[in-house]
């Protein structure tokens, strides 16, 4: 009876650690995902980027990329494609 009661005792401590490392865990992978989430979120506001050219800052939307070069124009493109190309 006493091996029986012991048993019992250490499978109730054993679920007792599973339930409150489950919890831990849980909360750390919430933890987690807000934090990605978080980091994530910057990406989707509008990023400024500076014209290769004119070094004017405007928003990415409305510049044009050319070979991983940012430009505020058209304008801009072409006079950067002639000052490379002398
Ligand atoms: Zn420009």
């Amino acid at each position: 009876m006493g091996r029986l009661l012991l048993i019992s005792g250490l499978v109730f401590l054993i679920w007792i650690a599973y339930r409150f490392l489950k919890n831990s865990w849980s909360a750390r992978i919430r933890e987690v995902e807000q934090h990605e989430q978080n980091h994530r979120s910057p990406a989707n506001v509008q990023q400024i980027k500076a014209c290769s050219y004119c070094k004017t800052h405007i928003p990415e939307n409305e510049g044009i990329y050319k070979d991983g070069k940012f430009f505020c124009s058209y304008q801009h493109l072409d006079r950067y494609l002639e000052h490379e190309q002398k």
